[in-house]
């Protein structure tokens, strides 16, 4: 088993060389060793744990380490890909990767960093975390010497000497005491259907998916114009009931199984495919629509980004009238900013039935 240590860093690369002086301590030093950290924290890393006569360096040969045992080089050094992702993105994806391999147990240490990273490692670990996977945080004390740029971990204490009488000031780095404060780990890993485990999620989509596994069936009866949901019924005019059929209809086509309530690129439409697909609602609205006084909504016909939205918000407030708060089920769930917003609906395709072949 190959232990991997990945480790939050900020602007105090020490915390680096503090934890895996405790995991020694413990006999648990990991064999690679990945930084999660800014540009800036990369910079200090490189330059005084990798650098000439860096901590990470003076550890190994104080404790008598080859660098072999324990992989740390800048590589192993990430930082977000700039303008691209953030650093939330980064820990989903490398905590993604990194409890995919059998054979590995990770340790994901919240020492380091802001306080935001820490708080994202942690759900992102409760989310991936294997049972041997740890979650832990590292103390210092006293605590002085976590302001001390100097220091880096307590030196080896010689076999044959006493430990050294209690501290009078100023402190000696052989008085600083080192320990790991292991967190429990709510390990939701064996909630997760399989195929949110194949690509990273944000920590909000797998709790979204978590509730949909209980979400009730949506089934469209045609020829009434109606839906049902969880007991309860709702009828829709031609307008309403034809766009969200076809956002039902789109969603068929895609294997998503429940993983793409925050807005899945692959079902979820950006406005250019929700005005393109208008022709699949003009063919339902051609089929369900009746009456020549329906027949007179003209919008409906040649859809534009105007008429969706106004289309969308009489659906829903036809959907909250008659579902209540089951609404949310059957609504077109809208996801992003503008002008990337993403429109589809939150349910799993399985969750939905169509009463006749369509
Ligand atoms: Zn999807």
């Amino acid at each position: 088993m190959t232990r991997i240590l990945l480790a939050l860093c900020g602007l105090t690369p020490q915390i680096i060389t503090e934890t895996l002086y405790a995991l020694h301590q413990e006999g648990q030093l990991p064999q690679r060793v990945i930084l999660l950290t800014t540009r800036a924290g990369r910079e200090r890393c490189l330059k005084r744990l990798l650098g000439e006569n860096g901590g990470l360096r003076r550890f190994f040969a104080d404790y008598g380490l080859a660098a072999s045992a324990c992989r740390l080089d800048a590589s192993d050094i990430l930082t977000p890909a700039p303008a691209v992702d953030d650093i939330t993105t980064l820990e989903d994806s490398v905590a993604f990767q990194t409890t995919r391999e059998a054979e590995v147990a990770v340790d994901f240490s919240l020492a380091g960093g802001r306080k935001t990273m820490g708080a994202s490692l942690a759900l992102a670990a409760q989310c991936y975390a294997r049972p041997g996977d740890r979650l832990f945080h590292v103390l210092v004390s006293p605590p002085d010497f976590e302001s001390q740029p100097d220091f880096f971990y307590p030196p080896p204490v010689p076999a044959s000497l006493p430990r050294p009488a209690p501290p009078l000031p100023p402190l000696s780095t052989d008085q600083a005491r080192i320990t790991l404060a292991h967190l429990p780990l709510v390990r939701l890993r064996p909630c997760w259907p399989p195929s949110l485990l194949e690509q990273p999620q944000r920590p909000e989509t797998f709790l979204a998916g978590l509730s949909l596994a209980h979400s009730p069936c949506l089934r469209f009866h045609v020829r009434q114009r109606s839906l049902s949901l969880g007991g309860r019924t709702c009828r829709l005019p031609p307008v309403e009931f034809s766009l969200l059929f076809s956002f039902a209809l789109h969603k068929l086509r895609f294997s998503c199984t429940g993983d793409c309530p925050s807005g899945c690129t692959a079902c979820y439409m950006d406005m250019p495919t929700v005005l393109e697909h208008g022709r699949k609602v003009e063919e339902i609205y051609r089929k369900v629509c009746t009456t020549s006084a329906a027949r007179s909504t003209t919008g409906i016909l040649n859809l534009s980004a105007e008429n969706f939205m106004t289309y969308k918000a009489k659906l829903h407030r036809q959907l909250r009238q008659q579902l209540g708060e089951l609404a949310p089920y059957a609504e077109i769930a809208s996801h992003g900013t503008r002008p990337n917003v993403r429109y589809g609906l939150r349910l799993a395709r399985g969750h939905m039935l169509m009463d006749e072949e369509w």
